[in-house]
């Protein structure tokens, strides 16, 4: 199935992909995971993307559609993909659209996870990964189980995201609210949103989101 988890930064949105992906087996496509190992192995669409996301702009939309256009031809995404971060404007959902035309697999759900503004600055200068396998942990919601060990995989390692940053944050939540938050109208009207609330614990809001999913499949 193919899915679109739609919120602004902080919603939860890789943390929820990251389950689903593995309990569902669908790949789960990030186009900030991806921007990122680009930046980090110094490709050319790295180097163009790398300032732009220290200052919490979006990256040019030719860039990211290219990216999930060639991404979506591989193998592993015959079985559908669940989209984490992309669209991000109202062209990349335009572009994700012809492409699936082109692959002629209809889009089956976009998730909105909704929250509460006030909630997201917290969430995000707080979240952390494992360095090893990217297990996903907050200072306050979701510490490792044995202090300073990764529950999966056993790293001692962590790493924080160079834009989690309180100043930062504001930038990525004003091009969430400029450019993302209209297509939340495109997909309504299109009959394919559903939204689930974001605000709860993480298990009950994968519990939510199982439940649409399994709606979409049926
Ligand atoms: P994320 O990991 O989804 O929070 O993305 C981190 C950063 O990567 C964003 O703040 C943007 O600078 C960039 N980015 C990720 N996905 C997109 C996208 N679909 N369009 C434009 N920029 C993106």
């Amino acid at each position: 199935m193919i899915v679109i988890l739609l919120g602004p930064p902080g919603a939860g949105k890789g943390t929820q992909a990251q389950t689903i992906a593995k309990t569902r087996g669908i790949v789960q496509l990030s186009t900030g995971d991806m921007l990122r190992a680009a930046v980090k192995a110094g490709t050319e669409v790295g180097k163009q993307a790398d300032a732009i996301m220290k200052s919490g702009g979006l990256v040019s939309d030719d860039i990211v559609i290219r990216i999930i256009a060639d991404r979506i031809q591989e193998p592993d995404c015959a079985n559908g993909f669940l989209l984490d971060g992309f669209p991000r404007t109202l062209p990349q959902a335009v572009g994700l659209d012809t492409l699936l035309e082109k692959t002629g697999k209809p889009l089956d759900v976009v998730v909105e996870i909704k929250v509460d503004d006030t909630a997201l600055i917290d969430r995000i200068t707080g979240r952390y990964t494992c360095a090893k396998c990217g297990t996903g942990y907050h200072d306050t919601f979701k510490t490792p189980k044995v202090e300073n060990t990764c529950d999966a995989c056993g790293s001692h390692e962590f790493s924080r995201r160079a834009d989690d940053n309180a100043e930062t944050v504001k930038s990525r939540l004003m091009a969430y609210y400029r450019e993302t938050a209209p297509l939340i109208g495109y997909y309504f009207a299109k009959g394919k949103l559903k939204s689930i609330d974001g605000m709860a614990k993480i298990d009950e809001v994968e519990r939510q989101l199982n439940t649409v999913l399994d709606a979409a499949a049926a």
